[in-house]
């Protein structure tokens, strides 16, 4: 299968969130321009040039200074006659209107926003310096500018944070025309602030609550929900994502970065040292058939739409339905699955077991 997606890691910020186990380090001037040496060398080295959907992302991408978007966007810019998308990640704090005509001009056609709330006494607590203000600015700048495809992403379940923040902050959503939002609930990770700091996580029930408040508000507003945390309006689903999620093929550039390209898994390593010095260890592993037929099922059954039958059983020239007959049987007869024209779909009410679903598919 050929590859059509490229997804550039710029690990940069200029501050480190209190929840964040992404791989990043702080921003410094001398060391990005490496950083983009590195970058545009391992792109010549990829033999492709003809992507759909291309996605920066971090880190923080707009940490970077305008001179160095400028380079950034020039290296791609020679290959954007068949990408249908091309997206990149931003910070309020980090933006202005100059870099936002830099973005443009490079051909960046939708604009993915870190926002995680729109209460400015929460935000600290998680470590944001932005204001809502910001996004407000942000938001309506780039509107100005003609882009016409804006994601934000949100989280529930930080500190201090109730069930009505949840719905003032839908609230907030509503007053904004943008298309595409990504809601995720907040994650304990190890070696975070938060974990550190021993922070209590919310109790499930009312995690529960905010989640099963945030389907019904965004529905409410036009916002299908496609994928179990990411809700767009019509059209303007995330194309680079629905590939990882039907698990096509992909290549990442840059430390930390991932790809799939058929069966080979390739992982960079995080160590920004080695990749300066041109050395970056690209750990590259074939999996087993039966191993890329489960990551393939639990990406795709992450969707609205599910799992395609008939394109996993040519993927892998097997009868799906026999083949995991068991655990089909048992989740069907519970509710939990449902068959649908050829595609397998989690029941809508049970997204929260599908962790639970999926052991039985080991
Ligand atoms: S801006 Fe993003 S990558 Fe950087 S520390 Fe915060 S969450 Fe992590």
């Amino acid at each position: 299968m050929a590859v059509k997606a490229l997804y550039v890691h710029i690990p940069f910020c200029n501050h480190i969130c209190h929840y964040c186990d992404f791989c990043k380090v702080f921003y410094d001037e001398k060391v990005a321009n490496q950083y983009l040496d590195c970058l545009e060398n391992e792109f010549k080295q990829l033999s492709i040039n003809e992507f759909e959907t291309i996605y920066i992302g971090g880190g923080t991408p707009s940490s970077l200074n305008e001179k160095q978007l400028v380079r950034l966007m020039n290296i791609f810019k020679p290959y954007l006659n068949s990408v249908k998308e091309y997206s990149i990640e931003l910070n309020p704090e980090t933006m202005n209107i100059k870099k936002l005509s830099i973005l443009k001009d490079g051909g960046i056609t939708r604009l993915s926003i870190g926002v995680q709330t729109f209460n400015d006494q929460l935000l600290p607590y998680i470590g944001r310096v932005h204001c809502c203000q910001d996004v407000y600015d942000l938001i309506n700048q780039a509107k100005q500018l003609g882009f016409k495809n804006i994601s934000l992403d949100l989280m529930y379940g930080l500190p201090h944070q109730t069930i009505d923040d949840v719905k003032n902050d839908l609230l907030t959503i509503k007053s904004l025309d943008i298309q595409h939002l990504s809601y995720y609930s907040l994650i304990l990770e190890d070696h975070t602030v938060l974990k550190i700091k021993d922070f209590e996580p919310i109790d499930e029930e009312i995690e529960y609550q905010m989640n099963q408040l945030i389907d019904q508000t965004l529905k409410e507003m036009n916002f299908k929900k496609y994928e179990v945390s990411n809700y767009a309006k019509d059209g303007y689903q995330c194309l680079h994502n629905l590939k990882y999620w039907r698990y096509e093929n992909y290549e990442g550039l840059g430390i930390g970065a991932c790809g799939k390209v058929d069966n080979q898994m390739k992982e960079h390593s995080r160590s920004l040292s080695h990749y300066l010095k041109g050395q970056s260890i690209l750990k590259i592993e074939t999996l087993s058939k039966e191993d890329h037929m489960f990551n393939h099922l639990m990406m795709s059954l992450r969707l609205v739409e599910g799992l395609n039958i008939d394109v996993f059983n040519q993927c892998y020239q097997v009868n799906f339905i026999e083949y995991y007959q068991e655990p089909l049987n048992k989740h069907i007869k519970m509710k939990h699955l449902f068959l649908n024209h050829h595609y397998l779909k989690v029941n809508p009410d049970y997204f929260y077991l599908l962790n639970a679903i999926l052991v039985d598919f080991i």
